[in-house]
């Protein structure tokens, strides 16, 4: 791979994770992210916003086809971004 294919991979994966990231923040913003009630703190439960219903399930990977499928991403969905987003949030409020 050349420099400018290098490159061209890096702005397209910055596009889409900067998309993902402005869905997570609309996520995390209508109140659709919280902790998995009866587990340790690290699973979180977000609810879909394409798919009515349905909820996804995100500890440090999380279960939806976006993440298994969007290698190139590193795992990081929308529901991932919305998670760590959501930590961050929690965090400042007990400091
Ligand atoms: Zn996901």
């Amino acid at each position: 791979m050349d420099m400018a294919n290098t490159n061209i991979t890096q702005v397209w994966r910055i596009e889409a994770l900067y998309a993902r990231l402005e869905r997570a923040r609309e996520l995390v913003a209508s109140g659709k992210v919280y902790q998995s009630p009866n587990s340790d703190s690290d699973r979180y439960l977000v609810e879909s916003q394409t798919h009515k219903g349905a909820v996804y399930t995100v500890t440090d990977v999380c279960t939806c086809n976006d993440a298994s499928i969007r290698h190139e991403l590193t795992g990081l969905c929308k529901h991932m971004l919305a998670r760590i987003i959501y930590g961050n949030q929690e965090h400042e409020e007990m400091s």
